[in-house]
């Protein structure tokens, strides 16, 4: 009897844990992940703002991701290199490379800024 009441629990377990890996908006919970998160990264070489916590969110790319930055604090630049279009993103401050731009579909600026972990200063707001 009470093996079968496991049975049912693992069951429901693998049931649950199906849900989440099939969930097609599994990045708004990871969005959510970061939405309370009130602080600002700034530029780790001249502390100019650059992102706020709040638009921030989880790509599973292993880079922090964002999906809009702050005004005036990140210049947007074309790049040619490796033979494909891409966008770096570099501070307006000190022109640090920071990261590139991409596309991203789930966003709602449909835009991912994937940012180089040593180049954010993260302040608590
Ligand atoms: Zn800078």
């Amino acid at each position: 009897m009470s093996t079968r009441i496991v049975c049912l629990k693992n069951s429901r377990i693998k049931k649950a844990r199906n849900r989440l890996y099939k969930m097609p908006f599994g990045h708004k919970t990871d969005m959510q992940k970061f939405a309370s998160d009130e602080g600002t990264y700034l530029c780790s070489s001249c502390a100019q703002p650059l992102f706020e916590g709040d638009k921030r969110f989880e790509a599973h790319c292993g880079f922090p991701s964002f999906w809009l930055h702050v005004a005036e604090g990140v210049e947007l630049k074309p790049l040619t290199s490796y033979g494909r279009i891409r966008t770096q993103v570099v501070c307006s401050g000190c022109s640090k490379h920071l990261g590139h731009l991409f596309e991203h579909p789930d966003t709602p600026t449909q835009l991912r800024y994937c940012i180089n972990q040593e180049a954010l200063k993260y302040v608590k707001g």
